[in-house]
């Protein structure tokens, strides 16, 4: 194993999107950054779908060739939407077509292997990573330190001047500083995989997402994100009682099953070679009471996390990256931080606006407004720029007034649907 620094600017924990972005840009401020990563990349990681928002954060973390190149020939899928389905109606949100400026394309990707892009390029950067390193204490404050044990099981304690969580669900110093919270959101279910998929079906469009609404039960619904090898990712998403009526299947069966019970999805995957295991995931909704503290700051999941209907995990992930990195430049540099105001509260606008979506994809208005034809091309575009991730852009009504908003909208497209 390589040896690692004793003494630096700061220690990233965890090298997933959040870590790797925020390394990016640390480097290009010239400052010394060790990435501690307790697995081997590639790694399994669910999370495949991105919105276009990130790859304003990829491009300015300097990876954005390592990215385009990974993606041709046959790499990483071109995306540039997502499409909704539920009892048979299609709708079909074209993210070029936003009301936010900024990139209206991104990528499906095996997290495996995009999050292995990503943290290679910050590696080449000058980022120092270690792998099967886990971080397994902290001193947070004045002079933080983090200890840390390789998997020969030798130990190491690293001096730094600021600490960035980046462990996603491993949620490290939530739960070494006691400072986890739970989600206002039920706990859910998912159970995915990912298929051979063989859809044949004509003009079926692969640069989307599809996410199909159950026809018995709308809080429940699936998710389609194909890649560009002819494989995709599924998934199906519901609270655990809902599962309760799979019995003692097993996870490929209740998959298998769960798609069955939709027509459409059962027609697309009528093909589908099932030749990969099924995991499921549940209560991966989080919260925390503090985004950051003297000498640290949370990224991405290690933060909230909030439901993986949208897709929004990495863009949070790289936004928050972004922030807490600019404002750590200022920090270094001598000025005074207010990391609430200035960390918490702006991350906390687009989380919010991604919450009203969540919350209102589950009691049903959001879904009457997806499926409505009473929404003007101009709302479509706005509701399709938070959907493509520009969920901070306060010169959008539905980002500003987002509850409110929403409210009015789906009042008047129920009125019309009834
Ligand atoms: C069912 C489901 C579906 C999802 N679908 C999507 C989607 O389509 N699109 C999307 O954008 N998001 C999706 N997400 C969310 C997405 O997976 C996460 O938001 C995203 O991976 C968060 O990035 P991160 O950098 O914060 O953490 P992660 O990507 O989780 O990376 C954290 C890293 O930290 C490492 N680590 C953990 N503990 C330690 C430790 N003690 N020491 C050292 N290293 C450690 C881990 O090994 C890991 O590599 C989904 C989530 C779920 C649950």
């Amino acid at each position: 194993m390589k040896n690692i620094s004793s003494n630096v600017d700061v220690v990233i924990i965890g090298a997933g999107p959040s870590g790797s972005v925020a390394a990016g840009l640390l480097v290009q401020q010239g400052l010394k950054v060790l990435v501690l990563e307790k697995q081997v990349f590639p790694r399994f990681s669910i999370g495949e779908s991105l919105l276009p928002q990130c790859m304003a954060f990829i491009e300015k973390a300097g990876f954005m060739n390592a990215v385009q190149k990974a993606a041709e020939p046959a790499g990483f899928q071109f995306k540039n939407g997502a499409a909704f389905q539920r009892h048979g109606e299609y709708e079909a949100f074209n993210f070029e077509e936003k009301f936010t400026p900024g990139w209206g394309t991104t990528f499906q990707v095996e997290r495996g292997s995009f999050d292995k892009v990503l943290i290679d390029e910050a590696e080449a950067k000058g980022a120092e990573v270690h792998y099967q390193v886990e971080v397994i204490d902290v001193v947070t404050g004045g002079s933080p330190s983090v200890l840390c044990r390789s998997e020969a099981g030798s130990e190491h304690r690293i001096e730094c001047k600021f600490i960035l969580d980046a462990s996603g669900f491993g949620r490290v110093l939530p739960r070494l500083l006691d400072i986890e919270e739970p989600s206002d959101f039920p706990v859910r279910r998912s159970v995915f995989t990912h298929v051979r998929d063989n859809i044949d079906s004509q003009g079926y469009d692969r640069s989307k997402i599809l996410v199909t609404v159950h026809p018995e039960n709308e809080e429940v619904w699936y998710w389609l994100i194909p890649f560009s090898d002819g494989r995709c990712s599924l998934g199906i998403v519901a609270e655990p009682s809902w599962f309760e009526k799979y019995g003692d299947n097993s996870d490929v069966e209740i998959l298998q099953t769960a798609i069955s019970e939709d027509p459409y999805l059962s027609d697309l995957l009528a093909n589908a070679i099932f030749d990969f295991p099924a995991r499921q995931l549940t209560g991966y909704s989080c919260n925390v009471k503090q985004m950051f503290g003297e000498g640290y700051a949370l990224l991405g999941n290690a933060g909230e996390f909030l439901d993986p209907v949208f897709s929004s995990g990495v863009t949070i992930a790289m936004y928050s990256a972004d922030l807490a990195v600019t404002l750590l430049a200022k920090q270094f540099n001598g000025d005074v931080v207010d990391w609430q105001s200035e960390y918490a509260e702006p991350l906390g606008l687009g989380v919010n606006t991604f919450r009203t979506f969540v919350d209102t994809w589950y009691n049903g208005k959001l879904q009457s407004i997806i499926f409505s034809n009473a929404k003007s091309d101009e709302i479509k575009e706005m509701i399709s720029s938070i959907l493509a991730g520009y969920a901070w852009d306060t010169s959008n009504p539905y980002v500003a007034d987002s509850r409110r908003k929403m409210s009015v909208l789906a009042k008047v497209c129920q009125s019309v649907y009834s």
